[in-house]
Protein backbone atom coordinates (compact mmCIF):
# COMPACT_ATOMS: atom_id res chain seq x y z
CA UNK A 1 0.00 0.00 0.00
CA UNK A 2 0.88 3.95 -0.02
CA UNK A 3 3.18 4.88 2.95
CA UNK A 4 3.42 8.42 1.51
CA UNK A 5 1.08 10.48 -0.33
CA UNK A 6 2.46 14.68 -1.00
CA UNK A 7 -0.67 16.60 -3.18
CA UNK A 8 -0.38 20.22 -4.31
CA UNK A 9 2.48 20.48 -1.91
CA UNK A 10 3.40 24.42 -1.76
CA UNK A 11 6.23 25.99 0.60
CA UNK A 12 7.33 29.48 0.56
CA UNK A 13 9.74 30.88 3.24
CA UNK A 14 9.12 34.31 4.82
CA UNK A 15 11.12 36.68 6.27
CA UNK A 16 9.67 39.74 6.80
CA UNK A 17 8.44 40.69 3.50
CA UNK A 18 10.54 38.81 1.50
CA UNK A 19 8.30 35.66 0.59
CA UNK A 20 10.65 32.89 -1.09
CA UNK A 21 8.59 30.48 -3.06
CA UNK A 22 10.60 27.16 -2.68
CA UNK A 23 8.21 23.90 -3.49
CA UNK A 24 5.27 24.33 -5.94
CA UNK A 25 2.80 22.50 -6.40
CA UNK A 26 4.53 18.65 -5.68
CA UNK A 27 2.39 15.67 -6.46
CA UNK A 28 4.67 12.67 -4.91
CA UNK A 29 3.50 9.66 -3.68
CA UNK A 30 5.66 6.45 -2.64
CA UNK A 31 4.69 2.76 -2.10
CA UNK A 32 5.49 0.88 1.29
CA UNK A 33 8.72 -0.78 0.29
CA UNK A 34 9.84 1.17 -2.28
CA UNK A 35 13.34 2.61 -2.98
CA UNK A 36 12.99 6.28 -4.47
CA UNK A 37 15.92 9.14 -5.15
CA UNK A 38 15.15 12.57 -5.06
CA UNK A 39 17.99 14.35 -7.26
CA UNK A 40 18.10 18.33 -8.25
CA UNK A 41 20.18 21.23 -8.24
CA UNK A 42 21.91 22.49 -4.76
CA UNK A 43 19.37 24.85 -3.72
CA UNK A 44 16.63 23.36 -5.73
CA UNK A 45 14.30 22.48 -2.52
CA UNK A 46 15.51 19.01 -1.82
CA UNK A 47 16.24 19.16 1.59
CA UNK A 48 13.23 21.64 2.29
CA UNK A 49 10.68 18.65 1.01
CA UNK A 50 12.89 16.25 2.98
CA UNK A 51 12.20 18.47 6.42
CA UNK A 52 8.37 18.38 5.25
CA UNK A 53 7.89 14.70 4.80
CA UNK A 54 9.75 14.31 7.94
CA UNK A 55 7.85 15.92 9.75
CA UNK A 56 10.40 18.69 11.15
CA UNK A 57 8.47 21.38 9.16
CA UNK A 58 4.91 21.77 7.74
CA UNK A 59 4.52 23.09 4.08
CA UNK A 60 2.79 26.35 3.55
CA UNK A 61 -0.49 24.26 1.50
CA UNK A 62 -0.68 21.50 -0.15
CA UNK A 63 -1.47 17.99 1.90
CA UNK A 64 0.86 15.14 3.00
CA UNK A 65 -0.64 11.45 4.45
CA UNK A 66 2.33 9.40 6.31
CA UNK A 67 1.37 6.32 7.07
CA UNK A 68 -2.75 7.31 7.23
CA UNK A 69 -2.29 10.26 9.15
CA UNK A 70 -3.34 13.54 7.71
CA UNK A 71 0.09 15.62 8.91
CA UNK A 72 -1.82 18.85 8.20
CA UNK A 73 -4.77 17.31 11.36
CA UNK A 74 -1.59 16.86 13.66
CA UNK A 75 -0.42 18.56 16.54
CA UNK A 76 3.38 19.72 16.70
CA UNK A 77 3.43 16.84 19.91
CA UNK A 78 1.87 14.35 17.36
CA UNK A 79 4.22 15.12 14.38
CA UNK A 80 7.25 14.76 16.96
CA UNK A 81 5.51 11.04 17.97
CA UNK A 82 5.60 10.62 14.31
CA UNK A 83 9.07 11.71 13.76
CA UNK A 84 10.40 9.32 16.65
CA UNK A 85 7.99 6.28 15.54
CA UNK A 86 7.88 6.33 11.90
CA UNK A 87 10.80 7.81 10.61
CA UNK A 88 14.63 7.46 10.54
CA UNK A 89 17.06 10.39 9.47
CA UNK A 90 20.49 10.07 7.89
CA UNK A 91 22.43 13.15 7.29
CA UNK A 92 25.69 13.91 5.17
CA UNK A 93 27.45 14.75 8.35
CA UNK A 94 26.08 12.00 10.28
CA UNK A 95 25.00 14.18 13.45
CA UNK A 96 26.41 11.60 16.12
CA UNK A 97 27.01 12.62 19.46
CA UNK A 98 30.75 13.05 20.06
CA UNK A 99 31.23 12.41 23.79
CA UNK A 100 29.14 8.80 23.36
CA UNK A 101 29.83 5.19 22.43
CA UNK A 102 28.09 3.80 18.55
CA UNK A 103 26.13 1.70 21.69
CA UNK A 104 24.74 5.06 23.24
CA UNK A 105 24.54 7.25 20.38
CA UNK A 106 22.03 4.16 18.87
CA UNK A 107 20.35 3.93 21.84
CA UNK A 108 19.17 7.39 21.99
CA UNK A 109 15.69 7.22 19.89
CA UNK A 110 15.20 4.09 22.55
CA UNK A 111 15.71 6.78 25.40
CA UNK A 112 13.11 8.94 23.58
CA UNK A 113 10.67 6.17 23.44
CA UNK A 114 10.95 5.17 26.98
CA UNK A 115 12.69 1.49 26.42
CA UNK A 116 13.76 -0.21 29.11
CA UNK A 117 17.67 0.09 29.74
CA UNK A 118 18.64 -3.61 29.40
CA UNK A 119 15.92 -3.79 26.07
CA UNK A 120 17.43 -0.49 25.21
CA UNK A 121 21.18 -2.03 24.92
CA UNK A 122 20.08 -5.42 23.36
CA UNK A 123 18.26 -3.43 20.60
CA UNK A 124 20.62 -0.78 19.98
CA UNK A 125 23.97 -3.66 19.54
CA UNK A 126 21.61 -5.86 17.00
CA UNK A 127 21.47 -3.13 15.19
CA UNK A 128 25.07 -1.92 15.16
CA UNK A 129 25.69 -5.73 14.30
CA UNK A 130 23.08 -5.93 11.05
CA UNK A 131 25.34 -2.34 9.28
CA UNK A 132 28.15 -5.29 10.25
CA UNK A 133 30.03 -2.71 13.79
CA UNK A 134 29.29 -5.68 15.98
CA UNK A 135 33.02 -5.36 16.88
CA UNK A 136 32.73 -1.64 17.38
CA UNK A 137 30.00 -1.05 20.40
CA UNK A 138 32.37 0.87 22.67
CA UNK A 139 34.22 2.95 20.67
CA UNK A 140 33.55 6.79 19.97
CA UNK A 141 32.66 8.58 16.91
CA UNK A 142 36.33 9.88 16.54
CA UNK A 143 37.91 6.32 16.42
CA UNK A 144 35.63 5.34 13.65
CA UNK A 145 36.34 6.22 9.94
CA UNK A 146 33.45 8.22 8.37
CA UNK A 147 31.79 5.23 6.37
CA UNK A 148 31.74 3.65 10.04
CA UNK A 149 30.37 6.56 11.14
CA UNK A 150 27.58 6.69 8.47
CA UNK A 151 26.91 2.95 9.42
CA UNK A 152 26.51 4.12 13.42
CA UNK A 153 24.16 6.85 12.41
CA UNK A 154 22.02 3.97 10.28
CA UNK A 155 21.61 2.11 12.59
CA UNK A 156 20.10 4.91 14.86
CA UNK A 157 17.65 5.54 12.09
CA UNK A 158 16.72 1.90 11.86
CA UNK A 159 16.61 0.91 15.56
CA UNK A 160 13.09 1.53 16.14
CA UNK A 161 11.92 -0.15 13.24
CA UNK A 162 10.48 3.08 11.44
CA UNK A 163 8.08 3.23 8.27
CA UNK A 164 10.48 5.56 6.37
CA UNK A 165 14.13 5.31 6.19
CA UNK A 166 14.90 9.29 5.20
CA UNK A 167 18.63 9.99 3.84
CA UNK A 168 20.26 13.45 2.65
CA UNK A 169 22.97 13.19 0.58
CA UNK A 170 24.47 9.78 2.80
CA UNK A 171 28.02 9.43 1.26
CA UNK A 172 28.08 13.55 0.77
CA UNK A 173 31.22 13.34 3.05
CA UNK A 174 32.75 10.09 2.43
CA UNK A 175 35.48 8.80 -0.43
CA UNK A 176 34.07 6.79 -3.27
CA UNK A 177 34.87 3.65 -1.91
CA UNK A 178 32.99 3.84 1.71
CA UNK A 179 29.96 5.64 -0.37
CA UNK A 180 29.67 2.56 -2.33
CA UNK A 181 29.41 0.59 1.18
CA UNK A 182 26.47 2.61 2.08
CA UNK A 183 25.19 2.30 -0.90
CA UNK A 184 25.36 -1.47 -0.53
CA UNK A 185 23.63 -0.98 2.75
CA UNK A 186 20.62 0.64 1.96
CA UNK A 187 20.57 -1.98 -0.67
CA UNK A 188 19.86 -4.49 1.22
CA UNK A 189 17.63 -2.78 3.84
CA UNK A 190 15.75 -1.95 0.97
CA UNK A 191 15.53 -5.83 0.31
CA UNK A 192 14.74 -6.69 3.33
CA UNK A 193 11.77 -4.60 3.25
CA UNK A 194 12.64 -0.68 4.72
CA UNK A 195 11.40 1.87 2.05
CA UNK A 196 13.84 4.12 1.06
CA UNK A 197 13.81 8.20 0.36
CA UNK A 198 16.90 9.54 -0.38
CA UNK A 199 18.69 12.78 -1.53
CA UNK A 200 21.34 13.09 -3.79
CA UNK A 201 22.99 15.24 -6.74
CA UNK A 202 25.07 12.29 -7.52
CA UNK A 203 23.45 10.80 -10.68
CA UNK A 204 25.52 7.50 -10.08
CA UNK A 205 24.40 7.32 -6.62
CA UNK A 206 20.51 7.54 -7.86
CA UNK A 207 20.79 5.46 -10.07
CA UNK A 208 21.21 2.37 -7.35
CA UNK A 209 17.16 3.55 -6.34
CA UNK A 210 14.62 1.84 -7.72
CA UNK A 211 12.94 5.20 -8.86
CA UNK A 212 14.32 8.88 -9.86
CA UNK A 213 12.06 12.06 -9.21
CA UNK A 214 13.83 15.10 -10.14
CA UNK A 215 13.45 18.88 -8.60
CA UNK A 216 14.06 21.86 -10.73
CA UNK A 217 12.91 25.15 -10.33
CA UNK A 218 10.34 24.42 -7.21
CA UNK A 219 8.75 21.22 -9.76
CA UNK A 220 8.97 17.67 -8.87
CA UNK A 221 9.24 15.25 -12.25
CA UNK A 222 9.31 12.04 -12.66
CA UNK A 223 12.77 11.05 -14.18
CA UNK A 224 12.79 9.20 -17.09
CA UNK A 225 16.01 8.03 -17.95
CA UNK A 226 17.83 4.46 -19.00
CA UNK A 227 18.64 3.71 -14.83
CA UNK A 228 14.92 5.10 -13.85
CA UNK A 229 13.49 1.84 -14.98
CA UNK A 230 15.82 -0.44 -13.35
CA UNK A 231 14.28 -2.80 -10.31
CA UNK A 232 13.38 -1.61 -7.28
CA UNK A 233 14.06 -3.70 -4.20
P1 LIG B 1 18.55 21.69 -1.61
O1 LIG B 1 18.37 20.72 -0.50
O2 LIG B 1 18.00 21.21 -2.91
O3 LIG B 1 19.95 22.18 -1.75
P2 LIG B 1 17.06 23.48 0.13
O4 LIG B 1 15.74 22.84 0.35
O5 LIG B 1 18.08 23.38 1.21
O6 LIG B 1 17.65 22.98 -1.27
O7 LIG B 1 16.85 25.03 -0.18
C1 LIG B 1 15.99 25.47 -1.22
C2 LIG B 1 15.97 26.99 -1.22
O8 LIG B 1 15.29 27.43 -0.05
C3 LIG B 1 17.33 27.63 -1.21
O9 LIG B 1 17.25 28.80 -2.00
C4 LIG B 1 17.53 27.97 0.25
O10 LIG B 1 18.39 29.08 0.39
C5 LIG B 1 16.13 28.30 0.71
N1 LIG B 1 15.91 27.96 2.12
C6 LIG B 1 16.05 26.75 2.69
N2 LIG B 1 15.74 26.78 3.98
C7 LIG B 1 15.36 28.05 4.25
C8 LIG B 1 14.91 28.73 5.42
N3 LIG B 1 14.76 28.08 6.58
N4 LIG B 1 14.62 30.05 5.30
C9 LIG B 1 14.74 30.68 4.13
N5 LIG B 1 15.16 30.12 2.99
C10 LIG B 1 15.47 28.81 3.05
P1 LIG C 1 21.72 21.64 1.63
O1 LIG C 1 21.94 22.41 0.37
O2 LIG C 1 22.52 20.37 1.72
O3 LIG C 1 20.27 21.47 1.96
P2 LIG C 1 22.11 24.06 3.09
O4 LIG C 1 23.42 24.56 3.56
O5 LIG C 1 21.43 24.70 1.93
O6 LIG C 1 22.31 22.51 2.84
O7 LIG C 1 21.05 24.08 4.27
C1 LIG C 1 21.38 23.65 5.54
C2 LIG C 1 20.27 24.07 6.49
O8 LIG C 1 20.11 25.49 6.47
C3 LIG C 1 18.91 23.49 6.11
O9 LIG C 1 18.27 23.05 7.28
C4 LIG C 1 18.16 24.62 5.46
O10 LIG C 1 16.76 24.54 5.73
C5 LIG C 1 18.77 25.84 6.12
N1 LIG C 1 18.85 26.96 5.18
C6 LIG C 1 19.30 26.90 3.90
N2 LIG C 1 19.22 28.09 3.31
C7 LIG C 1 18.72 28.93 4.25
C8 LIG C 1 18.40 30.31 4.26
N3 LIG C 1 18.55 31.09 3.17
N4 LIG C 1 17.93 30.84 5.39
C9 LIG C 1 17.76 30.09 6.46
N5 LIG C 1 18.02 28.77 6.53
C10 LIG C 1 18.49 28.21 5.44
Amino acid sequence: GKILECREICKDYVQGRLVTPVLRNINFSMESGEYVAVMGPSGSGKSTLMNLIGCLDRPTSGEILLDGALLKDCTDDQLADIRLNKIGFVFQNFQLLADQTALQNVELPLIYAKVAGNERRKRAAEALERVGLGDRLRHKPNQLSGGQKQRVAIARAMVNHPELLLADEPTGALDSASGMQIMDLFRQLNQEGVTVLMITHDAHIAEQAGRMVLIRDGRLSEADGESAGKEAG
